[in-house]
């Protein structure tokens, strides 16, 4: 009896289908260190007609399929447990940028960086910035509601997103939105798919709004001897009538790790550095970073240093992208959470952090986008170390119990995937459990896209 395997094998063009054990391996893990998993078959989609076909195909014979982009997800939400891991890695062409209504509409598979360089050569901007941008694709970036620092000033992915084309499971297409900017017409599909991790159908083009690209960036780098100082000027900023492009932190365990990797020869005693963007007209962006240094300076700063060249803002750059990956010279493993709070209370919530960590025995270095409340606490372990893996698992149920008691939620730009799953019901009502599950029954009635993602469709009371 012929297998889903020969059926795709039949329906697809030659080379799309990989079973060979080296794909299965190497398509079987994301971004996350504590997740993999292994798919029966790897297809390689290059047009939406490919995408059609698998689709049809894993209907009639009822098989998982788990999208996948340049797999950097954090949460898991592309690992494969057996079934299609479909690739749209290869669907990379910008398909129309109109200048006149500042939009682009391009496949998945268009990696964010390319698209931010292509819209850049004609003097326009795609905000969205996630620190992956030089792997991550835009189908990755829709499907998780990815970030960046410089949502604060211009929103997500989501703030973006005008229209998509999307197949279901069995093969229809649905066709939503456009490039045009306003829409009052019926619910809104193209949004539902922003943040759906793959799990209501598979991504084939995304129509994205873009600006004009601000004319002037300027970057000023603040090391504060006091946590709560630090906290404290992303207030003074926008109170001062300040809207930074960028507001991003980074305390003391995350310096030290960046410190080896960045070289950027740190004082000692600091307890957070604060990185400033401001961006929009060049007179405009002097006088904002002037007011900005000022403020730094008399909000407890110990250190105020204004990029005047662009190797050293790079260098800046690239010591806050670093942070992530370098945190592994503490501890070979991590667990990065993702909470997003009210502004209000990441000192608070800074603090809660500190004391979770002292509380539970674990290292918690932390970075985030302080300036819109999204925190990363970093739990760093060792796998092979079982009492430590426990008390990681038991602070990462604490940092989110806290993040909620603060006002806030679990994740506010990686997803939830696979990783957070069962911290779901700590942050989403079962009411809205149960509208999700039935949501994803219209969309999916058999259950075969990104199954056991972000929700279980076993209906639990917690
Ligand atoms: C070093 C590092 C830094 C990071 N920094 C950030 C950051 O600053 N901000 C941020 O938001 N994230 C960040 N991330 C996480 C990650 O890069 C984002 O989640 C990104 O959006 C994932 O894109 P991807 O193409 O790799 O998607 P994948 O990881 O391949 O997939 C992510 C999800 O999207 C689904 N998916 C992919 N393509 C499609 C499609 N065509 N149709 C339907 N579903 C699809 C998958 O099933 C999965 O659920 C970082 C990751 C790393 C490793």
């Amino acid at each position: 009896m012929p297998t889903f395997i020969d059926a795709l094998t039949a329906a697809l063009p030659a080379g799309r289908v990989l079973t060979d054990a080296e794909s299965l391996v190497a398509y079987g893990y994301d971004g996350g260190t504590l997740l993999d998993g292994a798919p029966a078959a790897v297809v390689q989609v290059r047009e939406e007609a490919e995408v059609i076909a698998a689709l049809r195909i894993a209907q009639e014979t009822r098989t998982p399929v788990f999208p996948r982009g340049a797999a950097s997800g954090l949460a898991g939400g592309s690992v494969p447990r057996g079934g299609i891991a479909l690739n749209f890695a290869p669907m990379r062409t910008i398909l129309e940028l109109d200048e006149d209504s500042l939009m682009v509409t391009v496949e998945p598979g268009v990696v964010t960086a390319d698209l931010q360089a292509a819209v850049e050569a004609r003097g326009l901007c795609y905000p969205p910035d996630p620190a992956s941008l030089k792997q991550s694709t835009i189908g990755g970036n829709v499907a998780t509601g990815a970030g960046g620092p410089r949502c604060l000033k211009y929103g997500t992915t989501r703030e973006y997103v005008r229209g998509i084309r999307a197949v279901l499971p069995g093969g229809a297409v649905i066709r939503d939105g456009g490039a045009y900017l306003k829409s009052a017409v019926g619910y809104n599909l193209s949004q539902l798919f922003v943040g759906s991790e793959g799990t209501l159908g598979a991504l084939t083009q995304v129509t994205l709004r873009l600006i004009p690209k601000p004319p002037a960036v300027g970057t000023v780098m603040a090391l504060f001897p006091q946590l709560e100082d630090a906290a404290a000027i992303v207030t003074r900023i926008l109170r001062a009538g300040i809207l930074p492009s960028v507001l991003e932190f980074m305390d003391k365990a995350c310096l030290h790790c960046i410190e080896h990797a960045a070289k950027l020869g740190l004082p000692a005693g600091v307890e957070a550095f604060i990185l400033i963007e401001c961006d929009g007209q060049p007179a405009a962006v002097e006088a904002e970073l002037a007011r900005v240094v000022a403020l730094c300076a008399a909000g407890g700063a110990s250190v105020v240093e204004r990029a005047t060249d662009d190797e050293t803002r790079e260098k800046l750059w690239t010591a806050r992208r670093s942070v992530s990956p370098s945190l592994g010279r503490l501890k070979p493993s991590k667990l990065g959470e993702d909470i997003s709070l009210p502004r209000r209370a990441i000192v608070p919530m800074v603090r809660r952090i500190q004391q979770i960590a002292e509380a539970y025995d674990v290292l918690l270095p932390t970075f985030g986008h302080i300036g819109d409340g999204n925190l990363h606490p970093n739990l760093v372990f060792d796998p092979r170390d079982a009492a430590e893996m426990a008390r990681v698992s038991q602070a990462a149920e604490a940092l989110i119990r806290a993040a909620v008691e603060h006002g806030g939620t679990l994740s506010g730009e990686h997803g939830i995937g696979l990783l957070k799953k069962d911290l779901l019901p700590l942050a989403v009502p079962a009411e809205n459990l149960d509208l999700y599950r039935r949501l994803k029954a219209v969309f999916d009635p058999a259950g075969i896209m990104n199954p056991g993602k972000v929700f279980s469709l076993a209906v639990t009371r917690d």
